[in-house]
C-alpha cells in the first residue's frame, strides 16, 4: 500500500511502456481505482528522464475533467516507484471492448450507430483538450479506454501544451506507427505540433472500430508511409458504412494537414445524430 491507498499486484490491467497499471482501492473512500506503477529501479539511467515524463503526464491530466477523458486523481512517490492513481475503466481498451462486443458475431468491428456513439465521445474529450491548447499525440485504441459503455481518452504520456513549446523534445514513441500522421512518422521538426496531428490518427481509429482493420498495413515506417502517400484510401463494401462516415474519414485523413479536417469542423458535425445514420 501507498498512502491510503491499497494497491493490488495480483491484478494488472494493462502493461505500457515504463510501467504497469494495477486494480487499487481508496481505503478511505473504498472506491475501486487504476494505479500506475511506474518502477524506477531497474532503470536507474533513465530517473530523470521518466520523473519529466510523468510530471508532464499529471500536470495535464490534472487539467482536464471530462466525462470523456480519464480522471487522474493523485501522483505519489516513493524511492523505487511512481504511482499514479486515477479513474478505473472496467471496460479496458476501445480494442479489448470491440473483441469482446464481437465474440459472438466472429466480427472486429461494430455496427455503424454504435461506433457513432463511441467516436462522438472520443471527439467531446478531445474538445475539452483542445480547449485548453492540449495535444495528446498518441491516439490510438489501447489509449482510449471504456467506462461503463462509455468512452474516454487516456494516457497523456506525449500529450503537450501548446503554447511553451521547445523544440528539443524529440518524441521517442515506443507504440506502433499505424496510427502516427505522415508528418511525425518523417519526424518533421516543425515548429508546432499541429493539432491536426491527432486528426490523423483520430481517422485511423474511425476506419478501424467501422472496419475492424487499419487503412494501410506495413512491416516497416518506410513501408507505411510510402503507402499512405501511393495507395489511395480504401473503403471495403462490406461492413456497409453511410457515405458521410466515408466522406469524414477521408477529410481526417488527408496527407497534406492543409487539406485535412480541422478539428473545429469535425466538432461541428453531428456525428452521433445524424440524418443520414438514421435512413441507412
Ligand atoms: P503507457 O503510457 O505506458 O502506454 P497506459 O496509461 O496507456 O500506459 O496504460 C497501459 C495499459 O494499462 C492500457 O493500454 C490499458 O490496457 C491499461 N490501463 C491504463 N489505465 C487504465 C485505467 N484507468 N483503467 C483500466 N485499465 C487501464
Ligand atoms: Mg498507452
Ligand atoms: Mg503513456
Amino acid at each position: 500500500s501507498v498512502g491510503q491507498f491499497q494497491i493490488d499486484l495480483t491484478s494488472s490491467l494493462g502493461k505500457g511502456t515504463f510501467g504497469e497499471v494495477y486494480l487499487g482501492r481508496d481505503t478511505k473512500t473504498f472506491e475501486i481505482l487504476a494505479v500506475k506503477v511506474i518502477n524506477l529501479k531497474g532503470n536507474e539511467k533513465q530517473v530523470d528522464q521518466i520523473t519529466k515524463l510523468c510530471q508532464n503526464e499529471c500536470q495535464i491530466m490534472q487539467r482536464l475533467k471530462h466525462p470523456n477523458l480519464v480522471r487522474f486523481y493523485q501522483l505519489q512517490r516513493t524511492q523505487n516507484n511512481i504511482y499514479f492513481m486515477m479513474e478505473y475503466c472496467e471496460g479496458g481498451t476501445l480494442n479489448s471492448y470491440i473483441d469482446k462486443k464481437c465474440q459472438k458475431n466472429q466480427l472486429k468491428y461494430l455496427a455503424e450507430s454504435e461506433a457513432r456513439i463511441i467516436l462522438s465521445q472520443i471527439v467531446n474529450g478531445y474538445q475539452e483538450m483542445y480547449n485548453q491548447n492540449i495535444v495528446h499525440r498518441d491516439l490510438k485504441p489501447s489509449n482510449i479506454l471504456m467506462n461503463k459503455g462509455v468512452a474516454k481518452i487516456s494516457d497523456f504520456g506525449f500529450s503537450k501544451i501548446l503554447s511553451d513549446f521547445d523544440n528539443q523534445v524529440l518524441m521517442t514513441f515506443a507504440g506502433t506507427p499505424l496510427y502516427m500522421s505522415p508528418q511525425i512518422l518523417t519526424s518533421q521538426k516543425s515548429r508546432q505540433y499541429s493539432t491536426k496531428t491527432d486528426i490523423w490518427s483520430l481517422g485511423i481509429i474511425f476506419y478501424e472500430v467501422l472496419y475492424g482493420q487499419t487503412p494501410w498495413k506495413a512491416s516497416s515506417i518506410q513501408e507505411l508511409m510510402i503507402k499512405i502517400q501511393t495507395v489511395p484510401i480504401k473503403f471495403p463494401a462490406i461492413p456497409r458504412v453511410s457515405d458521410q462516415m466515408k466522406q469524414i474519414i477521408s477529410k481526417m485523413l488527408k496527407v497534406d494537414e492543409k487539406d485535412r479536417m480541422s478539428w473545429e469542423e469535425l466538432f461541428q458535425l453531428q456525428i452521433q445524430h445524424d440524418q443520414e445514420s438514421l435512413l441507412n
